[in-house]
Parts: C-alpha cells; sequence; structure tokens
C-alpha cells in the first residue's frame, strides 16, 4: 500500500496520505486548510531517515569487512561522514554520484 505526500498550494502543508486502491482517485483536501489544490510530491523522508541513522551509527575508525562494501548503501557514507564532522555540505551533485554509485551507473559511465 502506497504513502503518498501532498503539498497544498495554498498553505504550503505536507500531508501524508495511505493510498487505497488507484491513485488517480485524485489528491485529498488539505488537512490544514481544506484547500482542494493538493498536489503529490515525492516521498523521500523514509529513505533519508534511514541514511541518517545509518550515518549516525557509521563509525570511520572501525575496520569494515567485505560484506559491508558489498552493501550498495553503505558506498559514500564514508565520504558524507567526514564531510558531515567537517561541516563540509557536499551538495545535490555529489547526492546525485552516490546514487550513481549504489545502483552501479557509475562504472557504466567511466568505461
Ligand atoms: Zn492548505
Amino acid at each position: 500500500m502506497p504513502i503518498y505526500e501532498y503539498e497544498c498550494g495554498r498553505c504550503g502543508a505536507v500531508a501524508s496520505q495511505i493510498v487505497m486502491g488507484s491513485d488517480r482517485a485524485g489528491a485529498p483536501a488539505c488537512p490544514q486548510c481544506g484547500a482542494r489544490g493538493t498536489r503529490r510530491v515525492m516521498s523521500t523522508f523514509a529513505v533519508m531517515e534511514t541514511e541518517a541513522s545509518r550515518l549516525q551509527r557509521f563509525d570511520p575508525s572501525q575496520a569494515r569487512g567485505e560484506s559491508f562494501y558489498k552493501d550498495a548503501r553503505n558506498v559514500g557514507l564514508a565520504a558524507k561522514k567526514r564531510a558531515q564532522q567537517m561541516g563540509v555540505d557536499l551538495g545535490p551533485q555529489f547526492e546525485a554520484t552516490v546514487e550513481k554509485a549504489r545502483s552501479g551507473k557509475l562504472i557504466k559511465d567511466m568505461s
């Protein structure tokens, strides 16, 4: 059952909605102001939260086995942690590169 997020065009409130059946049923009214002009937005919250907690647990000084690097979600984690500690904002470009690396597209792009 997918969960979609809707952003209100009037007040900007974002509401999560579990969508049953067809997602063409129409956007729900804004729970805050009641406006009908809500639009669906990409729900990235769950993914981002997971990565944040992974980053929290990640210890760069600890030795990591082969299985660590086999997990694509760990790609770029060391670089991110380092940047976070230095207070550097890597920006969306880095995010895109990491995403590519994780999906294996980076290797294809370079060859
Ligand atoms: Zn609203």
